[in-house]
C-alpha cells in the first residue's frame, strides 16, 4: 500500500470507483474516461508500480490475473469468439505511456478504435 497511490485508495475504498469484480488478490473497475464502449481496469491489491517491476515470484498471481482479464472482458460487454475479444494492455513507465504508477491492465472491448495504428 502506498499512501499517495490513487489505485491503492480505490483498492482500499477510500477513492469511489465503479467496480465490477473484487476478491482478496484483485479488483476491477470502469476506466474514470474510456477510451472504447468497455473500458475496465484491472489492478492487483497490493502495490507495484508496473510490468517493467515484475520477476519470477509475481508469476502465480500475474497468470491469475491474465485470466481474470480474460472472463471480465466477457462478463462485461466484449462479444465472446473470435468475431468480437477485446484488448489487454499495460503500459509500464513513461515512454509504455503510464500515468498511474500501480500496476494495472486495461480491458477494452466493444469497439475497434485503435484498429489501422497498432
Ligand atoms: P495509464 O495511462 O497509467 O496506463 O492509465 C491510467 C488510467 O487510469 C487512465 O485510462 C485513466 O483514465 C484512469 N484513471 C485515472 N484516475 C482514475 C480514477 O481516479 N478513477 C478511475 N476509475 N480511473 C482513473
Ligand atoms: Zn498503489
Amino acid at each position: 500500500m502506498s499512501d499517495t497511490c490513487i489505485f491503492c485508495k480505490i483498492a482500499k475504498g477510500d477513492i469511489p470507483a465503479r467496480k465490477v469484480h473484487e476478491d482478496e488478490e484483485f479488483l476491477a473497475f470502469h476506466d474514470i474516461s474510456p477510451a472504447a464502449p468497455v473500458h475496465l481496469l484491472l489492478i492487483p491489491r497490493h502495490h507495484i508500480v508496473s510490468m517493467a517491476e515484475v520477476t519470477q515470484k509475481d508469476a502465480g498471481w500475474l497468470g491469475r490475473m491474465m485470466i481474470l482479464a480474460s472472463r471480465l472482458a466477457e462478463e462485461n460487454g466484449c462479444r465472446p469468439g473470435p468475431e468480437g475479444g477485446f484488448r489487454l494492455v499495460a503500459n509500464a513507465g513513461a515512454d509504455g505511456g503510464q500515468e498511474v504508477p500501480h500496476l494495472h491492465f486495461h480491458i477494452l472491448g466493444g469497439a475497434r478504435p485503435w484498429q489501422g495504428r497498432m
